[in-house]
């Protein structure tokens, strides 16, 4: 953790979310901000549980969203609710113009409504400072499904990160810690200068077409259509595919099952193998953009 960043005199509402904000919030409420949440099973002090989502939003200083924001029917992503909210016009016009929204990922119908309504929202997931600490529990829980699936270990298998961003560098410095014999694809010729500086094999993304002979597991980072039915044909249908990369993923998935590869997308890894551990980073981080969209 940061030095603790005192939030003493601020309100803010937490509203839907799942473990993670359960973390987040008793870290707000530790660190002496009031927390009025909605839908969420934690108590203590400074933590105000309200039984309607207009009644979460009255007199806060700033909203937080789930990681995952809301679904395309804009109904609030929230784990411990039968019957999750709607989040309209109505409801964030009870939030005066210039409130700070925090919230995981915006997809265009939330953006659009935070913009309409003159709020400043954050897209926590975008930050670095969030995407490179997240990286961890990916990359870990990567590994935890490929070694679920494969009939050989870790060590030792031919694996394949293909990306080398946040999530490809972490993903590639676990699987050559646990000595899988590990290639970085990239087209970024200073990504690939790096990870060969940290001992990894590299690979351009031109020359992955012929490379694709004798491969146990591919670990995709890249949100593009990159494993295509090109590369799928390539490959022996006994790779394994895990695409880490945002929905829809970067694997022609009907490709993959006609040929019988197995390929898996892997989304929200973070908060269903360490929810704990992701709930530290969102209070690693919070703090700070409240106080500095205050003006502290
Ligand atoms: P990032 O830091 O932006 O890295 C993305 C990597 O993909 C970079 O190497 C980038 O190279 C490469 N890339 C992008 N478009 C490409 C293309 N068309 N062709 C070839 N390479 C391309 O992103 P990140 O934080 O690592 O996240 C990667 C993806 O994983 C995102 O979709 C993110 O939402 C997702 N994610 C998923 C989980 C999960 O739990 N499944 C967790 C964290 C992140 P350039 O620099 O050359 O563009």
């Amino acid at each position: 953790m940061p030095a603790m960043q005192i939030l003493t005199g601020l309100t803010v509402a937490v509203m839907g979310g799942d473990a993670r904000e359960v973390t987040l919030v008793e870290y707000l409420a530790e660190v002496g901000a009031t927390v009025k949440t909605y839908g969420l099973p934690v108590k203590g002090p400074n933590i105000v549980t309200c039984p309607e989502p207009e009644e979460c939003l009255i007199g806060v200083q700033a909203l937080i969203l789930p990681v995952p924001g809301v679904n395309e029917q804009m109904e609030l992503s929230s784990a411990y609710l039968k019957v999750k909210p709607i989040i309209n016009e109505e409801l964030l016009s009870l939030l005066p113009a210039g409130t700070p929204v925090l919230v995981g990922v915006a997809r265009k119908p939330l953006r659009e409504l935070l913009e309409k309504h003159a709020l400043d929202f954050v897209e926590l997931m975008q930050l670095d400072e969030v995407a490179i600490l997240n990286a961890i529990p990916s990359a870990e829980g990567a590994v935890q499904m490929a070694m679920e699936r494969m009939p050989i270990t870790i060590h030792g298998a031919k694996a394949m990160v293909l990306g080398f961003g946040r999530t490809g560098q972490t993903l590639a410095q676990l699987l050559e810690n646990m000595y899988a014999h590990t290639t970085v694809v990239a087209r970024d010729s200073a990504q690939l200068a790096r990870a060969y500086a940290m001992g990894l094999k590299v690979l351009h993304f031109q020359e992955l077409i012929d490379y694709l002979r004798d491969v146990d597991v591919i670990f995709n980072t890249i949100p593009a259509p990159v494993i295509n039915g090109e590369i799928l044909q390539r490959l022996p249908s006994a790779t394994l595919i895990i695409d880490l990369a945002s929905a829809p993923g970067g694997t022609d998935f009907g490709k993959a099952r006609e040929l019988g590869i197995e390929a898996v997308l892997a989304p929200g890894l973070p908060g269903k193998v360490a929810p704990k551990t992701a709930g530290m980073i969102l209070s690693r981080v919070v703090p700070g953009i409240l106080l500095q969209k205050m003006g502290h």
